[in-house]
């Protein structure tokens, strides 16, 4: 699958698991959202963002694509690392073990917190980091801002503008992962990809002040885009090697196995097809359909047609 097809597959997944809207149309009612896990109008728009780009992470194991020229030199490095790492692309990253490691590496970026606030508030104050909401929502920078009780002095002043916890490991990951996105949906020339770094930062800023509300939502938005990226990938000629680093002779045809590593379920064809295309229109109507949903209940609009 092409890039814009991932980003859109991942966005349109999100809004699937946590959108909670009917769209009326004349007589006809459609549901947009299974409302699985529920995580408020501002979270469907900015978790979309962190699963769209999530959608497109496994393609950093090919140095020469898209994704690894989304955030240089850094999405460059890393595209190189983890080529090697993986064992060459549609392998070690597109696999079911690869996925386990995306996971807890999202879940370990989440809890790894530096308490920014509390550090400088030395001087007998009270500690001015909200540590259950923002452990337990942001992704990169959240919680405490002011919220210093009695601070003395200058010390007490600037701790009570510092938020109160910052997640640098979520805060690069998610970085990365919405600079992926704004890359490959906004179609940025390789010329200007070094602004990447300013739209990421600042989305990320964006999504850290309203970040979904749930306590596992940057786990899951990093999963589900995955694994996404896997299924579409899954559906084409070359396939992706599931359990990776086994081969194993599987009693399964050519046509669904090959190479005793690649599954595949090619009904798409190869990357790219006129099929994958067909695909992608009702994939992206839908993504958007949810995305115009959440901001107008965000809002506080009600929109009848
Ligand atoms: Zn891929």
């Amino acid at each position: 699958m092409m890039g814009p097809s991932h980003a859109a597959c991942g966005a349109a997944a999100w809004v699937a698991l946590t959108g909670t809207y009917t769209v009326d149309l004349a007589d006809v009612s459609f549901p947009v959202g299974l409302g699985l896990m529920p995580v408020g109008d501002p979270g469907v728009v900015t978790g979309a963002l962190i699963c769209a780009g999530a959608a497109l992470l496994p393609d950093l194991d090919h140095p020469g694509g898209t994704v690894a020229r989304s955030l240089p030199p850094v999405s460059r490095w890393l595209a190189k690392g983890l080529s090697r790492l993986a064992g060459g692309h549609r392998r070690g990253t597109h696999s079911l073990l690869g996925l386990l490691a995306i996971m807890v590496l999202a879940e370990l970026s989440q809890r790894a917190s530096v308490p920014v606030g509390d550090a400088l508030q030395w001087s007998g104050t009270e500690s001015a980091a909200d540590t259950t909401g923002g452990a337990a929502t942001g992704a990169a920078v959240s919680g405490g801002l002011g919220a210093g009780s009695g601070g003395s002095g200058a010390v007490g002043d600037a701790a009570a503008l510092l938020p109160g916890q910052v997640w640098p490991l979520a805060a690069v990951l998610s970085v990365l992962l919405i600079a992926c996105a704004v890359k490959v949906l906004a179609f940025v020339p390789d010329r200007l990809s070094h602004a990447n770094w300013v739209v990421g930062i600042l989305l990320g800023a964006f999504v850290a002040a309203h970040p979904p509300e749930h306590p596992h939502w940057f786990v899951v938005a990093v999963g589900l885009g995955c694994a996404v990226h896997m299924a579409g990938d899954l559906l084409t000629t070359q396939g992706i090697h599931l359990l990776w680093p086994l081969r194993l002779p599987l009693p399964l045809p050519a046509s669904l196995y090959r190479r005793r590593s690649f599954v595949r379920l090619p009904l798409l064809g190869n990357a790219g097809s006129g099929r994958e295309i067909l695909l992608l229109v009702p994939v992206t109507l839908y993504a958007v359909a949810g995305l115009l949903c959440a901001a107008i209940a965000w809002t506080g609009l009600t929109v009848s047609m």
